[in-house]
């Protein structure tokens, strides 16, 4: 699925045209050695340095490879991932576990001379509890495979982003990703309850267990959840699973001004409803998804139908201010949330677009987005910034921000300018760095100041984990060159 929907696959030209650094040769011997299979060819090797982080994907359109990694290993078990790590380890190879590659932030792009460590081939899921309604999978498995098993059951994860078809467990885990339906069925750091790890040398763990919590010292699934690569390569999850909802309503309301719409967002969730998606698109958003002039509420629920129906009755009391609209809308975005076509072709064109989806609490988001969009707009060949805001709790939300530019200089410095311009509005406001993408290499130089004192909590367990720095230099501002 991955290849067939990934942005740019190099033309057959510019394939050919390639000249990389020769693979290295004792590593690709040691691996297999050790029953690894291998894939040096230039083809493997060029695909595997990219991800869907635009800047990677900016190169492709170029026909261009951001770094080679110096070979593809394609390990099929637990044990085959645990000897690929330990020959990179004692080699001293650095390692990028690879998902889907669909990161957008360039966790999954191996830097030069790094193994790719392709996880896909752990795609099989292996035990469904249904008496407590969890599931252990291999960590390559993607999301329609997982769903197709556990619907034989009755069962859903519920876990949808919006790269459902691209992302893998491990992926999702290891960015701390949070699907489209989180409101109602949890982010993926709530859904995982077990992990089994290959550790930098090779060793294999096993943190948590099947109850569903535990008081027994700090969170160690925790510790690997978000690690992105760079504390263990996640092999096998246990992750709870849902009933698969027997009823559905959807809404759909306009309000003249986005702070009125979030104030109805925030009072719906104080009011303890949850309906699974409560999207707010600003005036740009709204009116390029849906054609209406304003701001546009979406909403779904799923469930019980009694749950669903008192949801559904707390939103239209919240949003008695707005104009009701048709289900229309709702329809439109079931239909196209998935697609995924519109990226690349901007970067063919020249125009640097890129999203940022950063959260915080309710009392900041209105400050927090004015400062954001006020960043981006003041800078130099910006065409549009923009704004929605998803996946909201009692406490706070997320604003996924939109931005696109021609800029009259490089656009390597525009975008990277962008990126450190609505940052910084946004951590002055009291936000955070990122709610789902993870930081991969593009936000490596942001998060000593997004962590403060607690990156010192950080390193030191890099540096306990990892001493050798083996584990996908970079990612996470460990190690590695800073982008
Ligand atoms: C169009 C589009 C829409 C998206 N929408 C969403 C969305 O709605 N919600 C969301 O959360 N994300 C979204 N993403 C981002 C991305 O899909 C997620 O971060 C996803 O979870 C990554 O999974 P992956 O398997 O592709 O990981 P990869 O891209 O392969 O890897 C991402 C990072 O995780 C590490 N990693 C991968 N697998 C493992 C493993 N088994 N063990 C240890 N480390 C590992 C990699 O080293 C890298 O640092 C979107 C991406 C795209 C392109």
């Amino acid at each position: 699925v991955s290849e067939a929907v990934a942005p740019n696959e190099y033309p057959a030209e510019a394939m050919a045209a390639f000249d990389p650094p020769a693979p290295d040769a004792a590593l690709v011997a040691a691996l297999r050695a050790r029953g690894v299979e291998v894939d040096d060819s230039t083809a493997a090797r060029a695909r595997h340095a990219r991800d869907w982080w635009p800047i990677t994907i900016g190169e492709a359109a170029r026909g261009r490879v951001p770094a080679w990694p110096t070979a593809v290993a394609r390990p099929t078990s637990v044990d085959l991932v645990a000897a690929a790590v330990s020959v990179a380890h004692e080699v001293g190879v650095a390692v990028t576990a690879q998902g889907g590659r669909s990161g957008v932030e360039g966790g999954a792009a191996a830097p030069e001379g790094a193994l790719a460590l392709d996880l896909t081939g752990l795609d099989r899921v292996l035990e469904v509890d249904v008496i407590s309604l969890q599931v252990r999978v291999q960590a390559g498995v993607r999301g329609p495979a997982l769903e197709t098993a556990l619907r034989a059951h009755g069962l859903t994860a519920g876990h949808f982003p919006q790269s459902f078809e691209l992302a893998t467990v491990g992926g999702w885990l290891a960015c701390r990703g949070a699907g489209q339906y989180s409101n109602r069925y949890g982010t993926a750091a709530d859904l995982v309850r077990a992990l089994t790890v290959v550790l930098a040398d090779g060793a294999v763990v096993e943190v948590g267990s099947g109850a569903p919590r535990q008081a027994v010292g700090p969170d160690l699934v925790g510790l690997f959840v978000g690690s992105e690569g760079a504390l263990g390569v996640i092999v096998e999850a246990t992750i709870q699973v849902a009933r698969r909802a027997p009823a559905e309503r959807r809404g759909a309301y306009l309000f003249a001004d986005f702070d009125r719409a979030m104030e109805a967002c925030r009072d719906i969730v104080q009011r303890g409803a949850r309906p699974a998606v409560l999207r707010l698109y600003d005036e740009t958003e709204s009116l390029r998804h849906f054609e209406v002039a304003g701001c546009a509420l979406i909403v779904l629920d799923e469930g019980e139908a009694g749950l669903v129906d008192a949801q559904i009755a707390i939103v239209a009391d919240a949003c008695a201010s707005a104009r009701a609209l048709d289900g229309d809308l709702v329809e439109r975005w079931v239909e196209h949330r998935n697609d995924v076509s519109a990226l690349a072709p901007l970067w063919e064109r020249g125009i640097c677009v890129d999203t940022l989806e950063v959260s915080g609490p309710w009392s900041a988001l209105s400050s927090m987005r004015e400062a954001a969009l006020s960043a981006l707009r003041a800078l130099e060949g910006t065409l549009l910034a923009s704004v929605h805001q998803s996946h909201a709790y009692p406490d706070g939300a997320c604003l996924y921000f939109t931005f696109a530019g021609r800029p009259p200089g490089s656009e390597r410095d525009y975008y990277r300018a962008a990126w450190a311009a609505a940052t910084r509005a946004v951590l002055a406001s009291g936000g955070s760095l990122s709610h789902h993408h993870g930081v991969g290499r593009n936000r490596a130089r942001f998060v000593a100041e997004a962590l403060g004192s607690g990156a010192r909590v950080l390193e030191t367990l890099k540096e306990a984990l990892d001493p050798t720095g083996t584990l996908n230099p970079g990612v996470l501002g460990l190690g590695g060159p800073p982008w």
